[in-house]
């Protein structure tokens, strides 16, 4: 039940108005409290007016309607969806804890990173009003001063200037102050951004960075998906909890046994693997060798004390081939891990 109208439901964007303003006001029209998720929420509806978000929110609330908590939990649903990359075995009802969702850290870095901006941005601009004020009293004092032979209206007009430089300093240093932290705010939320929240290993966002800039030079690369056999199982039986620390150990491990190769989490219990200037032969032996240590892994409940048995893991590895789309190496090696389910399991298959 909508229970009240308010008036212009999204800001309109005026040129003096920050968007932060402006996501402030979209806030309070709808009664909105600013926590993260709401916040975010605005910013993805005002920073991009013209996206299928935005136009579903104006459509929603274009009477004056107030959107209730319900209509934004709708809504927000797809905010920052990103599709698929596509796999054919993924399962409909897979547990998505994957990083590719934003935290709330990073939503949280993302607030009070743009108060900083807009703190920095009016300390600047008070700068820049009381420079140019100063500059004009300045030549207007230049001129007094040539026709004044009183030395004590001399000595006031030299201490109010020292006060305004000093006074600008001081705006200075705490704009300059401003910046570092915000620099700082920046490379973690950017950090944030590119890791998975469960398993702490970069994400799929970090592999198509690593992907796009590697360095062609630097000989073949070779393309690794690996799958947790049987793990609906662990969670089955052991709970979720004992699956997500599974899956966080067995991450870990691949990060360990490849380095200095990129391990990613590819979504799910799934890892991708980005394998730099090595040929498909020894792409495929170090993928063994990660097999072989996950499976002499003796993994227990922590809280029961009982052994989890012997858990495995299957991979398909690719070369990448010049100039092919991540997507069509990852297409490939997506066929070559079936291959290696469908042959047994606990098995690496190359081609
Ligand atoms: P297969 O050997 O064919 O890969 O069998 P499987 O059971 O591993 O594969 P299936 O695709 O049937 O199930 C994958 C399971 O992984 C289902 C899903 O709930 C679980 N899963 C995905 N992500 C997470 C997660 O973050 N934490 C936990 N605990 N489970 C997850
Ligand atoms: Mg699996
Ligand atoms: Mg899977």
């Amino acid at each position: 039940m909508r229970d009240a109208r308010v008036a212009g439901s999204i800001p309109d964007a005026r040129p003096d108005e920050t968007l932060f303003a402006r996501i402030g006001a979209f806030l309070a029209a709808h009664k909105l409290t600013p926590d993260p998720a709401h916040y975010a929420f605005a910013y993805a509806v005002l920073s991009a007016p013209e996206s299928a978000l935005a136009l579903r929110v104006d459509a929603l609330t274009q009477d004056g309607v107030r959107l209730t908590r319900s209509d934004i939990e709708r809504l927000g649903a797809t905010v920052g969806d990103e599709p698929s990359t596509g796999g054919s075995r993924r399962p409909s009802g897979t547990v998505d804890t994957s990083a590719d969702r934003t935290p709330d850290t990073a939503i949280a870095l993302v607030i009070e990173t743009q108060q900083q901006v807009d703190g920095f941005v009016q300390i600047v601009r008070t700068i820049q009003a009381e420079t140019h004020g100063f500059g004009r009293e300045l030549a207007e004092s230049a001129a007094s001063i040539t026709q004044l032979a009183e030395i004590d209206e001399i000595v006031g007009i030299t201490s109010a200037m020292i006060t305004r430089i000093y006074d600008s300093e001081v705006r200075l240093a705490v704009a300059t102050a401003e910046a570092d932290s915000l620099r700082s705010k920046l490379v973690e939320a950017r950090d944030t951004a590119r890791r998975d929240v469960l398993t702490g290993l970069p994400n799929r966002r970090a592999f198509a960075e690593a992907f796009a800039t590697r360095d062609r030079e630097a000989g073949p690369y070779c393309l690794a998906l690996c799958d947790i056999d049987r793990f609906k199982r662990i969670n089955d039986v052991h709970g979720h909890g004992v699956g997500d620390r599974v899956l966080t150990a067995i991450g870990q491990a691949m990060a360990a046994e490849c380095a200095p190769h990129l391990v990613v989490r590819h979504g799910g219990e799934e890892f991708a693997v980005l394998l730099g200037g090595i040929a498909l032969a020894e792409a495929a032996e170090i993928l063994d060798a990660v097999r072989a240590t996950v499976a002499a892994k003796r993994f227990r409940n922590r809280e029961t004390d009982t052994p989890l048995g012997v858990i495995t893991v299957s991979a398909g590895v690719t070369a990448i081939h010049a100039d092919e789309a991540a997507e069509t190496a990852f297409q490939r090696a997506d066929q070559l891990l079936y291959t290696a389910k469908k042959d047994g399991r606990d098995r690496v298959c190359a081609g």
